[in-house]
C-alpha cells in the first residue's frame, strides 16, 4: 500500500516570511505530497495568518489542513471559521485542544474530542478529521493507559486518523501502536518527525512538549558546540534512518514537522520516497 505523506508549516508573522514560506511550498510540493497542514496559535492568536496561508495555499490547487482548536473562543466563532473553510472546499482540518496561552488566565480548555464531535455536528463527513497523538504520552495524561483510552474517544467520536508528537525512539513509537491496537484502535497513526537542525531550540522546545531526547543523543549534539552545520549532517543522517525504521515497520506514512524549512526535509522526503512511494 502507498504511503501518505505530509508537511506541516507554521503561520509566519512577517510580509517576508509569508513571501519565503510560498516559495519553500513551491519546492516542498514538487515532491508530491499528500497534503500540507499549517498550525494554529494557542487561544485563536493566529487565527487570520493560519486562514490566509490555508486559502492561498488551497487557491494554488494544493490539498491543505488547517490546525484548529478553540482556545478561549466562542462556538459561533469558531463555527464562522469552519464555515469559511468548508466554503472554500477544505477537506481536512487537524483537530486539537492547545494549550493555555500565557496570559490568557484559567479558560477551560476544550478537549480535542469535544471539536471532533462538534465539526461532525455541524458538517457531518464533509472534512477528514486528524488528531494528535503521543507515543511518549501527552504531559497532562493521568496514565499511559488513559492517555491511549482518550486518542480512542477522539477517534470514535468521528476522526479519521491521528499524527503524533514528534519522537526520537522508534520504540516509543511501535509499543504505542501496540497498545493501540490492543485498545482496540483501528485507524492509522501516522509519525510526526522532526528534523534536527539547532540542538538547544529542540531541547528546549522538547521539555515543554515531553518529547524526549534519548540520552545518547542529546550527548552526541551536544558535543558539536556551536558547530552547526555538523548538528545538521548528523541529524539529518539519524532522522532519515529513524524514517526508514518507521516506513519498514510499518508506519503508514509521515508528517514532517518542516519549520518552514525546505532543507533537509526535502532530503528526507526523497529517501522516504525512494524506498516507499
Ligand atoms: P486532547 O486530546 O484534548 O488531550 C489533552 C490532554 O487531556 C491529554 O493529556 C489527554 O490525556 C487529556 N484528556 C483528554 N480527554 C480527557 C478527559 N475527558 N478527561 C481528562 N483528561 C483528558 N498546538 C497548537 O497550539 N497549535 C497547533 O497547530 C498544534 N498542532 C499540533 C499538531 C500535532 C500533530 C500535534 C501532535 C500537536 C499539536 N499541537 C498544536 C499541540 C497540542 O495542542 C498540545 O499537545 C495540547 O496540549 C494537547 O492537544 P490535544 O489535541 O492532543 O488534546
Amino acid at each position: 500500500m502507498s504511503k501518505r505523506y505530509s508537511f506541516e508549516f507554521f503561520p509566519p508573522k512577517t510580509e517576508a516570511g509569508r513571501d519565503k514560506l510560498k516559495q519553500t511550498r513551491t519546492e516542498l510540493n514538487a515532491l508530491d505530497p499528500d497534503f500540507f497542514s499549517v498550525t494554529y496559535g494557542a487561544g485563536g492568536s493566529t487565527r487570520d495568518n493560519t486562514r490566509g496561508i490555508v486559502l492561498e495555499t488551497l487557491a494554488a490547487g494544493i490539498d491543505v489542513a488547517p490546525h484548529l482548536s478553540f482556545g478561549g473562543d466562542e462556538e459561533a466563532e469558531v463555527l464562522s471559521l469552519i464555515e469559511q473553510y468548508r466554503e472554500a472546499g477544505v477537506r481536512r482540518i487537524v483537530a486539537l485542544r492547545g494549550d493555555i496561552p500565557s496570559g490568557m488566565g484559567a479558560t477551560r480548555l476544550i478537549y480535542a474530542r469535544e471539536l471532533v464531535e462538534f465539526i461532525r455536528k455541524h458538517t457531518g463527513d464533509h472534512f477528514e478529521l486528524e488528531v494528535a497523538a503521543y507515543p511518549e504520552i501527552h504531559p497532562d495524561a493521568p496514565s499511559y493507559d488513559q492517555d491511549i483510552q482518550f486518542l480512542k474517544d477522539k477517534l470514535d467520536a468521528g476522526a479519521n486518523s491521528a499524527i503524533t508528537q514528534y519522537f526520537f525512539n522508534a520504540d516509543a513509537y511501535f509499543y504505542f501502536l501496540d497498545a493501540c491496537e490492543k485498545a482496540g484502535i483501528d485507524k492509522p497513526i501516522y509519525p510526526g518527525i522532526m528534523p534536527i537542525t539547532n540542538y538547544s531550540n529542540l531541547a528546549r522546545f522538547s521539555r515543554n512538549c515531553g518529547a524526549e531526547i534519548p540520552r545518547w543523543l542529546s550527548r552526541k549534539l551536544e558535543g558539536y558546540g556551536s558547530d552547526l552545520e555538523s548538528v545538521a549532517a548528523f541529524g539529518e543522517e539519524y532522522v532519515t534512518e529513524l524514517c526508514q525504521i518507521l516506513l519498514e515497520g510499518g508506519a503508514p506514512g509521515i508528517h514532517f514537522y518542516t519549520m518552514n524549512q525546505v532543507q533537509p526535509v526535502e532530503r528526507m522526503m526523497e529517501a522516504c520516497k525512494a524506498s516507499h512511494p
